[in-house]
Protein backbone atom coordinates (compact mmCIF):
# COMPACT_ATOMS: atom_id res chain seq x y z
CA UNK A 1 0.00 0.00 0.00
CA UNK A 2 1.21 3.58 -1.30
CA UNK A 3 2.00 5.29 1.81
CA UNK A 4 2.21 2.79 3.92
CA UNK A 5 5.50 2.76 6.07
CA UNK A 6 7.03 -0.85 6.54
CA UNK A 7 9.54 -0.33 9.83
CA UNK A 8 9.75 -4.38 10.24
CA UNK A 9 10.95 -5.98 7.66
CA UNK A 10 8.76 -9.27 6.91
CA UNK A 11 11.12 -11.13 5.37
CA UNK A 12 15.51 -10.86 4.68
CA UNK A 13 15.82 -7.94 2.44
CA UNK A 14 17.02 -10.84 -0.67
CA UNK A 15 13.78 -12.22 -0.56
CA UNK A 16 11.87 -8.71 -0.31
CA UNK A 17 13.87 -7.89 -3.86
CA UNK A 18 12.02 -10.99 -5.72
CA UNK A 19 8.93 -11.10 -3.49
CA UNK A 20 7.93 -7.30 -2.75
CA UNK A 21 5.95 -4.92 -5.27
CA UNK A 22 3.72 -7.99 -7.48
CA UNK A 23 -0.23 -8.19 -8.39
CA UNK A 24 -2.12 -9.58 -5.95
CA UNK A 25 -1.64 -13.41 -6.01
CA UNK A 26 -5.17 -14.43 -7.81
CA UNK A 27 -6.03 -16.95 -10.70
CA UNK A 28 -4.36 -15.34 -14.46
CA UNK A 29 -2.40 -12.52 -12.21
CA UNK A 30 0.45 -11.45 -14.26
CA UNK A 31 3.45 -12.70 -12.39
CA UNK A 32 4.69 -9.17 -12.53
CA UNK A 33 2.88 -5.80 -12.42
CA UNK A 34 2.71 -4.89 -16.13
CA UNK A 35 3.80 -1.11 -17.92
CA UNK A 36 0.92 1.30 -17.24
CA UNK A 37 0.64 3.46 -19.81
CA UNK A 38 -1.54 6.07 -18.60
CA UNK A 39 -1.86 9.79 -18.41
CA UNK A 40 -4.99 10.09 -16.91
CA UNK A 41 -7.33 7.70 -14.74
CA UNK A 42 -10.90 6.76 -14.23
CA UNK A 43 -11.82 10.00 -11.21
CA UNK A 44 -12.71 9.00 -7.96
CA UNK A 45 -9.81 6.77 -6.75
CA UNK A 46 -5.94 7.60 -5.08
CA UNK A 47 -4.26 8.34 -8.99
CA UNK A 48 -6.81 10.64 -10.31
CA UNK A 49 -3.69 12.05 -12.99
CA UNK A 50 -0.81 10.47 -14.55
CA UNK A 51 1.84 13.04 -12.69
CA UNK A 52 0.64 11.86 -9.24
CA UNK A 53 1.03 8.19 -9.59
CA UNK A 54 1.16 5.09 -11.59
CA UNK A 55 1.21 1.58 -10.96
CA UNK A 56 4.34 0.62 -13.01
CA UNK A 57 6.00 3.06 -10.68
CA UNK A 58 4.32 1.70 -7.31
CA UNK A 59 5.67 -1.43 -8.06
CA UNK A 60 9.32 0.18 -7.61
CA UNK A 61 8.06 2.00 -4.25
CA UNK A 62 7.00 -0.68 -2.77
CA UNK A 63 10.26 -2.71 -3.11
CA UNK A 64 12.24 0.00 -2.43
CA UNK A 65 10.27 1.14 0.31
CA UNK A 66 9.85 -2.02 1.65
CA UNK A 67 13.98 -2.38 1.69
CA UNK A 68 14.41 0.77 3.71
CA UNK A 69 12.00 0.26 5.57
CA UNK A 70 9.78 3.59 4.63
CA UNK A 71 7.30 4.86 2.38
CA UNK A 72 8.97 5.43 -1.26
CA UNK A 73 8.41 7.99 -3.84
CA UNK A 74 9.89 7.15 -7.55
CA UNK A 75 11.68 9.93 -9.78
CA UNK A 76 12.82 10.65 -12.74
CA UNK A 77 16.16 9.96 -11.63
CA UNK A 78 18.66 10.22 -9.00
CA UNK A 79 19.12 14.07 -8.83
CA UNK A 80 15.46 14.77 -9.35
CA UNK A 81 15.23 12.66 -5.38
CA UNK A 82 18.01 14.81 -4.65
CA UNK A 83 16.03 18.02 -5.61
CA UNK A 84 12.72 17.19 -3.96
CA UNK A 85 14.53 16.17 -0.51
CA UNK A 86 16.06 19.48 -0.90
CA UNK A 87 12.80 21.16 -1.71
CA UNK A 88 11.36 20.33 1.63
CA UNK A 89 14.01 22.75 3.20
CA UNK A 90 12.64 25.95 4.12
CA UNK A 91 13.54 28.69 1.85
CA UNK A 92 16.79 30.04 3.55
CA UNK A 93 17.71 27.17 5.39
CA UNK A 94 21.52 26.25 5.65
CA UNK A 95 22.44 22.45 4.18
CA UNK A 96 26.28 21.45 5.73
CA UNK A 97 27.52 18.66 3.12
CA UNK A 98 30.58 16.82 2.83
CA UNK A 99 33.14 17.98 0.15
CA UNK A 100 33.40 14.26 -0.18
CA UNK A 101 30.07 14.19 -2.12
CA UNK A 102 28.35 13.43 -5.84
CA UNK A 103 29.59 16.47 -7.88
CA UNK A 104 26.37 16.67 -9.27
CA UNK A 105 24.16 17.07 -5.88
CA UNK A 106 27.32 20.11 -5.28
CA UNK A 107 25.99 21.38 -8.68
CA UNK A 108 22.36 21.68 -7.28
CA UNK A 109 23.37 22.73 -4.06
CA UNK A 110 25.56 25.70 -5.53
CA UNK A 111 22.58 26.71 -8.18
CA UNK A 112 20.26 26.36 -5.10
CA UNK A 113 22.82 28.64 -3.48
CA UNK A 114 23.19 31.25 -6.05
CA UNK A 115 19.19 32.27 -6.38
CA UNK A 116 19.35 32.26 -2.79
CA UNK A 117 17.08 29.30 -1.60
CA UNK A 118 19.50 27.81 0.58
CA UNK A 119 22.94 28.34 2.45
CA UNK A 120 25.56 25.48 2.27
CA UNK A 121 28.38 25.26 4.32
CA UNK A 122 30.98 22.23 3.11
CA UNK A 123 33.11 20.40 5.35
CA UNK A 124 36.00 18.07 5.17
CA UNK A 125 34.38 14.68 6.59
CA UNK A 126 37.79 13.37 7.37
CA UNK A 127 38.13 16.10 10.15
CA UNK A 128 36.41 14.73 13.28
CA UNK A 129 34.04 16.61 14.14
CA UNK A 130 33.72 18.96 11.15
CA UNK A 131 29.78 18.14 10.88
CA UNK A 132 28.86 18.79 14.58
CA UNK A 133 30.75 21.74 14.57
CA UNK A 134 29.05 23.38 11.32
CA UNK A 135 25.88 23.11 12.67
CA UNK A 136 26.57 25.45 15.19
CA UNK A 137 23.72 27.86 15.75
CA UNK A 138 26.69 30.74 15.08
CA UNK A 139 30.34 30.47 13.53
CA UNK A 140 32.66 30.93 16.00
CA UNK A 141 35.80 31.21 13.78
CA UNK A 142 37.38 28.30 15.48
CA UNK A 143 36.69 25.84 13.51
CA UNK A 144 36.75 26.87 9.91
CA UNK A 145 34.12 24.50 9.09
CA UNK A 146 31.16 27.30 10.37
CA UNK A 147 30.13 30.42 8.22
CA UNK A 148 28.00 32.83 10.69
CA UNK A 149 25.08 31.74 8.86
CA UNK A 150 22.30 30.65 11.22
CA UNK A 151 21.87 26.84 12.52
CA UNK A 152 21.95 23.70 9.91
CA UNK A 153 18.72 22.77 8.79
CA UNK A 154 19.67 20.01 7.08
CA UNK A 155 22.96 17.67 7.34
CA UNK A 156 23.92 16.21 4.06
CA UNK A 157 25.44 12.38 4.15
CA UNK A 158 26.78 10.36 1.83
CA UNK A 159 28.05 6.86 2.94
CA UNK A 160 30.35 5.98 1.48
CA UNK A 161 31.12 8.97 -0.36
CA UNK A 162 31.66 9.31 -4.36
CA UNK A 163 34.36 9.12 -5.09
CA UNK A 164 37.09 9.24 -2.11
CA UNK A 165 35.05 5.90 -0.07
CA UNK A 166 35.07 7.88 3.63
CA UNK A 167 32.39 6.23 5.06
CA UNK A 168 30.60 7.99 8.54
CA UNK A 169 29.18 7.18 11.40
CA UNK A 170 25.29 7.79 10.56
CA UNK A 171 23.85 7.45 13.43
CA UNK A 172 26.42 9.20 15.81
CA UNK A 173 25.80 12.32 13.55
CA UNK A 174 22.64 12.18 13.24
CA UNK A 175 21.71 12.14 16.93
CA UNK A 176 24.01 15.19 17.10
CA UNK A 177 22.34 16.75 14.12
CA UNK A 178 18.86 16.48 15.64
CA UNK A 179 19.68 17.74 19.08
CA UNK A 180 20.75 20.96 17.43
CA UNK A 181 17.30 20.85 15.39
CA UNK A 182 18.67 19.66 11.94
CA UNK A 183 16.97 17.26 9.64
CA UNK A 184 19.12 14.16 7.78
CA UNK A 185 19.37 13.09 4.83
CA UNK A 186 21.47 9.90 3.07
CA UNK A 187 22.25 9.07 -0.03
CA UNK A 188 22.37 5.42 -0.05
CA UNK A 189 23.16 4.79 -4.07
CA UNK A 190 26.89 3.20 -3.06
CA UNK A 191 25.59 1.07 -0.04
CA UNK A 192 22.42 0.40 -1.07
CA UNK A 193 19.33 -0.81 1.54
CA UNK A 194 21.21 -4.67 1.54
CA UNK A 195 23.92 -3.23 2.95
CA UNK A 196 22.70 -0.32 5.20
CA UNK A 197 19.54 1.00 6.38
CA UNK A 198 19.63 4.61 7.24
CA UNK A 199 16.10 4.95 8.60
CA UNK A 200 17.17 2.22 11.15
CA UNK A 201 20.02 4.25 12.06
CA UNK A 202 17.96 7.44 12.54
CA UNK A 203 18.10 9.51 9.42
CA UNK A 204 15.00 11.21 8.84
CA UNK A 205 15.06 10.79 4.52
CA UNK A 206 17.28 8.41 2.16
CA UNK A 207 17.98 9.16 -1.69
CA UNK A 208 19.29 7.00 -4.00
CA UNK A 209 19.86 7.09 -8.31
CA UNK A 210 17.93 3.79 -9.12
CA UNK A 211 20.14 4.42 -12.02
CA UNK A 212 22.98 2.56 -10.43
CA UNK A 213 22.84 -0.18 -8.15
CA UNK A 214 18.56 -0.57 -7.88
CA UNK A 215 18.21 -0.71 -11.38
CA UNK A 216 21.41 -2.19 -12.17
CA UNK A 217 21.69 -2.23 -15.97
CA UNK A 218 23.05 0.86 -17.22
CA UNK A 219 19.71 0.86 -19.47
CA UNK A 220 17.26 3.74 -17.47
CA UNK A 221 17.44 6.72 -15.45
CA UNK A 222 15.49 6.96 -11.82
CA UNK A 223 15.36 8.27 -8.28
CA UNK A 224 13.95 7.07 -4.98
CA UNK A 225 13.31 9.35 -2.08
CA UNK A 226 12.42 7.03 1.16
CA UNK A 227 11.32 8.68 4.50
CA UNK A 228 9.40 6.99 7.36
CA UNK A 229 7.68 10.30 8.66
CA UNK A 230 4.25 10.29 6.69
CA UNK A 231 4.51 13.93 6.48
CA UNK A 232 8.09 13.97 5.31
CA UNK A 233 6.73 11.19 2.31
CA UNK A 234 3.63 13.62 1.92
CA UNK A 235 5.78 16.48 1.02
CA UNK A 236 8.25 14.67 -1.07
CA UNK A 237 5.35 13.13 -3.34
CA UNK A 238 3.66 16.65 -3.43
CA UNK A 239 6.97 17.80 -4.58
CA UNK A 240 7.11 15.74 -7.56
CA UNK A 241 3.11 16.46 -8.26
CA UNK A 242 3.81 19.77 -8.31
CA UNK A 243 7.22 19.74 -9.97
CA UNK A 244 6.78 17.14 -12.03
CA UNK A 245 9.74 14.91 -12.37
CA UNK A 246 7.88 11.70 -12.82
CA UNK A 247 9.63 8.74 -14.44
CA UNK A 248 8.26 6.79 -17.28
CA UNK A 249 6.58 3.87 -17.19
CA UNK A 250 9.64 1.68 -19.15
CA UNK A 251 12.07 2.85 -16.78
CA UNK A 252 10.13 2.15 -14.25
CA UNK A 253 9.39 -1.98 -15.54
CA UNK A 254 13.62 -1.86 -16.06
CA UNK A 255 14.16 -0.71 -12.73
CA UNK A 256 11.99 -2.70 -10.92
CA UNK A 257 12.94 -5.92 -12.94
CA UNK A 258 16.69 -4.83 -11.43
CA UNK A 259 15.74 -5.22 -8.58
CA UNK A 260 15.22 -8.57 -8.70
CA UNK A 261 18.38 -9.89 -9.00
CA UNK A 262 19.83 -7.35 -6.67
CA UNK A 263 20.88 -9.64 -4.37
CA UNK A 264 23.16 -11.80 -6.26
CA UNK A 265 24.38 -8.81 -8.62
CA UNK A 266 25.69 -7.56 -5.07
CA UNK A 267 27.26 -10.46 -3.86
CA UNK A 268 28.36 -11.11 -7.08
CA UNK A 269 29.79 -7.53 -7.67
CA UNK A 270 31.31 -6.83 -4.15
CA UNK A 271 33.33 -10.41 -4.04
CA UNK A 272 34.85 -9.20 -6.90
CA UNK A 273 35.46 -6.13 -5.63
CA UNK A 274 37.21 -7.39 -2.52
CA UNK A 275 39.82 -8.94 -4.64
CA UNK A 276 40.48 -6.75 -7.05
CA UNK A 277 40.90 -4.11 -4.29
CA UNK A 278 43.45 -6.52 -2.37
CA UNK A 279 44.98 -7.06 -5.71
CA UNK A 280 45.55 -3.67 -6.91
CA UNK A 281 46.54 -2.69 -3.22
CA UNK A 282 49.41 -5.25 -3.43
CA UNK A 283 50.40 -3.68 -7.41
CA UNK A 284 54.02 -1.84 -7.84
CA UNK A 285 52.08 0.36 -10.05
CA UNK A 286 49.15 2.04 -7.33
CA UNK A 287 49.84 4.62 -5.11
CA UNK A 288 46.87 4.43 -2.72
CA UNK A 289 43.65 2.21 -3.08
CA UNK A 290 40.16 3.30 -1.28
CA UNK A 291 37.91 0.45 -0.83
CA UNK A 292 35.48 0.78 2.54
CA UNK A 293 34.99 -3.06 2.65
CA UNK A 294 31.80 -3.67 1.47
CA UNK A 295 29.87 -2.04 -1.69
CA UNK A 296 30.98 -2.89 -5.38
CA UNK A 297 32.87 0.75 -5.84
CA UNK A 298 36.74 0.83 -5.28
CA UNK A 299 38.84 4.17 -6.24
CA UNK A 300 42.54 3.85 -6.56
CA UNK A 301 45.64 6.36 -7.78
CA UNK A 302 48.07 5.02 -9.82
CA UNK A 303 51.50 6.47 -9.82
CA UNK A 304 52.19 9.22 -12.36
CA UNK A 305 49.27 11.22 -11.52
CA UNK A 306 46.71 12.46 -14.00
CA UNK A 307 48.47 11.41 -17.15
CA UNK A 308 48.97 8.12 -15.88
CA UNK A 309 45.67 8.01 -15.08
CA UNK A 310 44.40 8.72 -18.24
CA UNK A 311 46.95 6.43 -20.00
CA UNK A 312 45.34 3.22 -17.69
CA UNK A 313 42.00 4.07 -18.30
CA UNK A 314 42.17 4.33 -21.74
CA UNK A 315 44.31 0.78 -21.98
CA UNK A 316 41.50 -1.52 -21.02
CA UNK A 317 39.77 -3.88 -23.14
CA UNK A 318 37.05 -5.78 -20.31
CA UNK A 319 36.15 -2.60 -17.79
CA UNK A 320 34.61 0.44 -20.18
CA UNK A 321 35.50 3.36 -20.09
CA UNK A 322 32.44 5.56 -18.74
CA UNK A 323 30.96 7.56 -15.91
CA UNK A 324 28.12 5.86 -14.08
CA UNK A 325 28.37 3.12 -11.73
CA UNK A 326 26.42 -0.15 -10.17
CA UNK A 327 25.80 -1.83 -13.53
CA UNK A 328 26.54 -5.71 -14.31
CA UNK A 329 29.37 -4.53 -16.31
CA UNK A 330 32.43 -3.29 -14.70
CA UNK A 331 33.25 0.24 -16.15
CA UNK A 332 35.98 2.86 -14.87
CA UNK A 333 37.28 6.76 -15.50
CA UNK A 334 39.41 9.58 -14.21
CA UNK A 335 37.06 10.99 -12.10
CA UNK A 336 38.73 14.65 -12.36
CA UNK A 337 37.94 14.72 -16.28
CA UNK A 338 34.81 16.40 -15.07
CA UNK A 339 35.39 19.74 -14.24
CA UNK A 340 32.38 20.16 -11.63
CA UNK A 341 34.86 17.26 -9.52
CA UNK A 342 35.37 18.68 -5.98
CA UNK A 343 39.12 19.75 -6.20
CA UNK A 344 39.56 17.92 -2.84
CA UNK A 345 39.37 14.54 -5.11
CA UNK A 346 42.56 13.80 -6.48
CA UNK A 347 43.40 14.59 -9.93
CA UNK A 348 44.88 10.73 -11.02
CA UNK A 349 42.26 9.00 -8.76
CA UNK A 350 40.29 6.25 -10.89
CA UNK A 351 37.16 5.63 -10.33
CA UNK A 352 36.07 1.66 -10.37
CA UNK A 353 32.55 0.39 -10.30
CA UNK A 354 32.80 -3.16 -10.25
CA UNK A 355 30.51 -5.70 -12.37
CA UNK A 356 29.66 -9.31 -12.10
CA UNK A 357 32.13 -10.82 -14.90
CA UNK A 358 35.02 -13.82 -13.99
CA UNK A 359 36.92 -12.04 -11.63
CA UNK A 360 40.32 -13.29 -13.35
CA UNK A 361 39.54 -12.27 -16.20
CA UNK A 362 39.16 -8.47 -14.79
CA UNK A 363 42.41 -8.60 -13.24
CA UNK A 364 44.37 -9.68 -16.21
CA UNK A 365 42.44 -6.87 -17.88
CA UNK A 366 43.42 -4.12 -15.18
CA UNK A 367 47.00 -5.46 -14.80
CA UNK A 368 47.47 -5.28 -18.13
CA UNK A 369 46.15 -1.64 -18.55
CA UNK A 370 48.34 -0.60 -15.74
CA UNK A 371 51.41 -2.49 -17.30
CA UNK A 372 50.44 -0.84 -20.45
CA UNK A 373 50.47 2.66 -19.14
C1 LIG B 1 24.66 9.18 -9.88
C2 LIG B 1 24.45 9.67 -8.51
C3 LIG B 1 23.44 10.59 -8.21
C4 LIG B 1 22.57 11.20 -9.29
O1 LIG B 1 21.72 10.25 -9.88
P1 LIG B 1 21.20 10.32 -11.40
O2 LIG B 1 20.37 9.09 -11.52
O3 LIG B 1 22.41 10.31 -12.27
O4 LIG B 1 20.43 11.58 -11.56
C5 LIG B 1 23.26 10.96 -6.89
N1 LIG B 1 24.05 10.48 -5.90
C6 LIG B 1 25.04 9.60 -6.15
C7 LIG B 1 25.86 9.08 -5.02
C8 LIG B 1 25.29 9.17 -7.46
O5 LIG B 1 26.28 8.30 -7.70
Amino acid sequence: MVGMPHPEPRHHAATTTVAAGRPTSVPDAPMNTPLVPASTFVAGGEREYGRYGNPTWAAFEEVVGELEGGSAVMFSSGIAAVAAALGTIAPGGRVVVAHQSYAGTHALLDDLAAHGALGVTRIDVTEADAFTRALDDEGDGTGGATTGEPGAVCLWLESPANPTMEVVDIQTITRAAHAAGARVVVDNTFATPLRQRPLDLGADLVVHSATKLLAGHSDALAGVAVARDEQLHQRVLSHRSTHGAVPGILEAYLATRGLRTLAVRLDRAESNARMLAERLSMHPAVDRVRYPGFGTLCSFEPSGGADAAHRVVMASALVRVSTSLGGVESSWERRRRWPAEPATVPEGLIRLSVGIEHVDDLWSDIERALGAA
